[in-house]
């Protein structure tokens, strides 16, 4: 394949599984991660037993000049083909009348403005309408997002609504430029993200709630990425993708 992909937040959960599919699909990678470089290094020594290039780098997406550095690690390995804006956050348990201006903003900042600012680097190395060769960009997106999150996150749930619109927006933008932009919309997912929110029984407690009767595992969120990714995906821009076990 010979092109980079970059995947933010991959270090664990989702993002780690759509490295490991990336990799195995030829992708090289680089993956960002904001605190745990062991678990970073271990997806990269996995990926590199695949055969491609891997590289891990601290990258806070809240933080404009880490993601700007992010991209420069990627352009190290080779030209760009494809971005995964996957690092996102939720928050502990509260209703709204008990958020604090500051629990949102910081919120937003990973989940909005580094998922703007990740596409506005992507943008600039894929468009050909910046010389790049074109490529796919896939946000992950949430179920929060149509379902809201009440009396658990609904700053969460909307940050997520700002994920699903910044990429029906962005499709458009970049069509004619041979960017692919799609979301991926993860229902409940066993990852570790529920135990970061105060919630480490919440897959143990929802996902027999869910109408398949459980929750979703990472990998089964790294598919529908890996497609998205690929060429068989080549007429898909501006989707949202649900997987979600019917919820
Ligand atoms: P996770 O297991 O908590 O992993 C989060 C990843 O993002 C880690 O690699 C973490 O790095 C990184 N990260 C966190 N904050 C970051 C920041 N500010 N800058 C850069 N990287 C950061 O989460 P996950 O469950 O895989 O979730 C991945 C995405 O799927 C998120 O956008 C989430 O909202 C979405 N999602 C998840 C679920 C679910 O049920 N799991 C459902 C719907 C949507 P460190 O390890 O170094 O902290």
């Amino acid at each position: 394949m010979g092109a980079v992909l970059l995947v933010t937040g991959g270090s664990r959960g989702i993002g780690a599984a759509v490295v490991a599919r990336a990799a195995a699909a030829g992708w090289d990678v680089c993956l960002t991660y904001r605190s745990d470089a062991d678990a970073a290094e271990s997806v990269v020594a996995r990926a590199r037993e695949a055969g491609v290039q891997a590289s891990a780098v601290r990258a806070d997406v809240a933080v404009e000049a880490d993601v700007e550095a992010a991209f420069a690690a990627a352009d190290a390995l080779g030209p760009l083909g494809g971005v995964v804006v996957n690092a996102g956050v939720v928050s502990p348990k509260s209703r709204v009348d008990a958020m604090s201006a500051a629990r949102v903003a910081d919120m937003l900042a990973i989940n909005v403005v580094g998922a703007v600012v990740t596409c506005r680097e992507a943008v600039r190395r894929l468009s050909t309408a910046h010389g790049g060769r074109g490529g796919s960009i896939v946000l992950v997106g949430s179920a929060a997002s149509r379902l809201g999150s009440a009396g658990e996150y609904v700053d969460y749930a909307a940050s997520k609504a700002a994920v699903d619109t910044l990429g029906l927006g962005l499709a458009k933008e970049v069509a004619d430029e041979g960017v692919r932009v799609n979301v991926v919309r993860p229902g409940i997912v066993d990852t570790e993200i529920h135990a970061s929110g105060g919630q480490p029984d919440r897959v143990e407690r929802i996902g027999p709630l869910v109408p398949v009767g459980r929750a979703g595992t990472a990998d089964e969120v790294a598919a529908a990425v890996a497609w998205l990714l690929s060429d068989e995906a080549s007429y898909c821009t501006g989707s949202i993708l649900d997987v979600a076990g019917g919820r």
